[in-house]
This record gives C-alpha cells, sequence and structure tokens, in this order.
C-alpha cells in the first residue's frame, strides 16, 4: 500500500496487537474486529486516512455527524480559540457568554415557536432530557398521571434507559431487561410488499399514524405524555416516513393533549435538504432533539429545543427556586458551543441545505442504479440519505451486509450496515464522482457477495 509522508513534527499513530485489548468498543463485535482491526487515523474533507495513509472515502459522515465534512478550518479554529481563552465553567447557576449565544443561533434555525434551547452532550441524552421535559410538562400543568411514553417499532433514540426504552430494535433492549415501565409502541412504517424501489418518501402507509388511536383506546389518552419518532428513521436502516404519515401523527397528537418528539438526531443539520426534518417535511413537533451535526462532530454536545408553552409552563408554573432539576456537568460546554456557532456559520455560508437539495436528484439516480444488482430487495432515498437492503444469506442474518462493508472499506469507501441494509449518509459537501464512485465500489461489493 501507498505511504504517506506525516508532516513535520506530527506524532506518527502506531498500532501494536497489545493496544487493542483495553479498550471495549461500542456496538461492535469485538473479537472479530480485533483479529483485524480497521484504523482511521486522519480526516480532510470527504476522505479519512488509514494509519499507513491509504484514503478512504467517507459516505458515512462518520456516524452521520460530519455533515459540513472533515477538518473544517473554521470549526477547529473557534474551538482552538475557545480553549485557551477558557476551558470550562458551570453553566449550574452560573454561565458564560457563548452558552447564550449558541442557544440563541440554534433558536434562530429550529421550526418557529421552538425556541428554548437544552444543552445536553449527545443524541442519548437529548433523548432522556426531551422524555423528562414532556412528564415535567403535564405534571406542572396538574396532568402528572399522563406518565405513558410511547415510541415506535424499530426506532433509536440512543442507550440511555428512556431512549432504550421507547426505542424498538429488539436487539438495543433484549440484553437489558424490564427497562421503563408505561412504555408502548407504535408500528414502524417499514412495507417492502408496498412500498419497494420507492424514489424518496414513500406512497403507502400513512394510515399506520392512526395507531396511535388505538394506543389511546387501550391506555386513555388522559395517562400519555409523549409520542417520540425520528421523522425519519436512520439507525434501524433507513425507513422513510410514507407521505402524509407525519402529518397524521400530529394531527392525532393534538387530538389526543400529547405531545410529539422528534428525534432530529440525524435529520438535523442540513441531511434532508433541511436545517431540520421539520422544516422539510412541514410539521412542527412539540420538542426537537439534535446532536452530532451540531457541531458537526468534533466535540460531543446534543440540544432539545422545546415549544415556549412547554417552557413556560415548567418555568413560569414553579414556585421559585430550580425550575427542572435536570442538567449536565458539560451541558453548554464553551468548546461545544464555540463548535456550534461555527458550525451554524458554516451552514448558512456555504447553504448546506440547499446544497442537499440540488445533489437530490443525483443521489436519488445514483443509489436507485444499484437496482439491478444481486440480492438487492429495496433501495430507499432521501435527502442525502440512502439505503440498500440486501436479501440475508440463509441462516446468517447481517452476514452479507457486513461483508459487502469489509469489501467497501478495504476498496476504500466507508459505508454503513445495519442487518443487512447498507445505508449511506456522505457529508452534504460531496461532489458527484465521488457519489458515483461510492455507488460504483458499492455495487462491486454487492456483486461479489452473491452466492
Ligand atoms: N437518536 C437518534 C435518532 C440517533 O440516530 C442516535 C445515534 O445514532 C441517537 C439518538 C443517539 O445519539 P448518541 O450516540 O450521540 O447518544
Amino acid at each position: 500500500s501507498e505511504t504517506m509522508t506525516a508532516p513535520a513534527g506530527a506524532p506518527v499513530p502506531s498500532l501494536v496487537p497489545n493496544d487493542l485489548d483495553a479498550m471495549w468498543m461500542p456496538y461492535t463485535a469485538n473479537r472479530d474486529f480485533k483479529a483485524a482491526p480497521r484504523l482511521l487515523a486522519e480526516a480532510e474533507g470527504m476522505t479519512y486516512r488509514t494509519p499507513e495513509g491509504r484514503a478512504v472515502l467517507d459516505g458515512t459522515a462518520g456516524l452521520w455527524c460530519v455533515n459540513a465534512g472533515h477538518g473544517r478550518r473554521q470549526i477547529v479554529d473557534a474551538i482552538t480559540a475557545q480553549a485557551s481563552r477558557m476551558d470550562y465553567a458551570p453553566s449550574f447557576q452560573m454561565g458564560h457568554p457563548l452558552m447564550f449565544e449558541a442557544a440563541s443561533r440554534i433558536a434562530a434555525i429550529t421550526p418557529s415557536g421552538l425556541d428554548r434551547i437544552f444543552f445536553t452532550n449527545s443524541g442519548s441524552e437529548s433523548a432522556d432530557t426531551a422524555l423528562k421535559i414532556a412528564l415535567a410538562y403535564h405534571r406542572a400543568r396538574g396532568q402528572g398521571q399522563r406518565t405513558v411514553l410511547i415510541g415506535r417499532e424499530r426506532g433509536y433514540h440512543g442507550v440511555g434507559f428512556g431512549g432504550m426504552s421507547v426505542g424498538g430494535i429488539g436487539a438495543n433492549r433484549r440484553q437489558f431487561g424490564s427497562l421503563l415501565p408505561k412504555v408502548d409502541h407504535l408500528p414502524h412504517t417499514h412495507d417492502l410488499a408496498r412500498n419497494a424501489f420507492s424514489c424518496g418518501l414513500p406512497a403507502h402507509g400513512a394510515e399506520l399514524a392512526d395507531a396511535l388511536d388505538a394506543r389511546v383506546a387501550l391506555h386513555g389518552a388522559d395517562t400519555i405524555a409523549a409520542v417520540i419518532v425520528e421523522p425519519l428513521a436512520g439507525s434501524a436502516g433507513v425507513l422513510l416516513p410514507p407521505q402524509g404519515y407525519l402529518e397524521r401523527l400530529r394531527a392525532a397528537c393534538d387530538r389526543h393533549g400529547i405531545l410529539l418528539i422528534f428525534d432530529e438526531v440525524i435529520t438535523g443539520f442540513g441531511r434532508t435538504g433541511a436545517n431540520f426534518a421539520a422544516g422539510r417535511f412541514g410539521v412542527t413537533p412539540d420538542i426537537l432533539t439534535m446532536a452530532k451535526g451540531l457541531t458537526n462532530a468534533a466535540v460531543p454536545m446534543g440540544a432539545v429545543a422545546v415549544s415556549n408553552a412547554i417552557h413556560d409552563a415548567i418555568v413560569d408554573g414553579a414556585p421559585g427556586g430550580i425550575e427542572l432539576f435536570h442538567g449536565y456537568t458539560y451541558s453548554g460546554h464553551p468548546l461545544a458551543c464555540a463548535a456550534a456557532i461555527a458550525t451554524i456559520d458554516l451552514h448558512r455560508d456555504e447553504d448546506l441545505p440547499g446544497r442537499v437539495r440540488s445533489l437530490e436528484p443525483v443521489w436519488e439516480a445514483a443509489v436507485h442504479s444499484l437496482r439491478t444488482a444481486p440480492n438487492v430487495i429495496d433501495i430507499r432515498n432521501f435527502g442525502l440519505i440512502g439505503a440498500i437492503e440486501l436479501s440475508p444469506r440463509p441462516g446468517q442474518p447481517g452476514a452479507r451486509a457486513m461483508a459487502v462493508f469489509k469489501r467497501c472499506f478495504a476498496a476504500g469507501v466507508l459505508v454503513r450496515v445495519t442487518g443487512d441494509i447498507v445505508a449511506l449518509s456522505p457529508p452534504l459537501i460531496i461532489e458527484t464522482p465521488q457519489i458515483e464512485r461510492i455507488v460504483s465500489v458499492l455495487g462491486d461489493a454487492i456483486t461479489a457477495e452473491r452466492d
């Protein structure tokens, strides 16, 4: 393999086998990985480099998070400058200027009416924060009996107990026993029989939102606090909302006084061709969670945007003193706030959401060109998101897609797999030739893994 010369003075990352033992890798087949590790050591623009200097085109924006591309100078500089000005300040009972600026900047790009911003450090913390705010809101209004939380099958809201409980991916739950009580789930919207190979949003399935009425009939409307969904489910393998579904879910929540929470941890920050999917789909939730692209993933940060009505009910309704007994040591961390402000500037200056809308037809045609590859049973796309669903190897669920992932990595393209679904979510700065390269490498890998 070719070698890249490291810049003078830069430490060259090294790898010896014993280095692998201490790290218990998250969401990874540790034994499989450590037998043949894949390492990334540098990143710029659309490209990672391995410690040996091999280029890997980033087809997934890291984990759906480096939306503006890697190593953006403005973001790096903002973080560096803040680190030398002030490393840390508490956000309990005091503040620092950047946290207020970051919150105002976020509020300015969220759907109107969602103007109150609570800072967290991750998508998981944002989900748990949103659920706790929903419970506190009902209690503040004298409806403390509203405690049922409703998620959706195949939904992903991170790994905290709240998010895991409303989440609907079986493997993420089964290992951990009984989880939160008083949780229920709507049906997922993945319907290969009716919607396979749809371009953009599928035509069939808006009526699945009416399942909320059945949950209401079962539990009683006055026991349900909130419904939480990803407007477009990413982690489960890109499950798109059928046309009209989110509007219908919004209407059902309104009928029953139930709060609607959108988890926009992956759909936020341009991914769907708008700042948030709520804007692209024209449906406004009561609470909206974000993380990942908020800082372009350069520093961990999450946030929850809350409607003024919910904020005011909790804050103005409190007797005095602390109004919400919730917060994290690193809520509004100065480095993260600096990164978020620089990221929001970049999205505005480069109109990344607009770029996604103009690339969408190119992207759609490219991913759907894989339709004729062997074992492809569905292709889905929206914004700069794509998914290629493969038929599983008999008796070996996920094995085919994992083999495709490894082949792509060896060929210099990073894709992501969930079960037998290959998901694509490149940085929004991608150019057409890079789209073509991702699809061509992926097509070759899928073909090589035919039985
Ligand atoms: N919510 C959604 C929709 C996600 O996709 C993710 C991560 O993929 C999370 C929450 C969890 O975010 P984190 O891993 O930052 O806790």
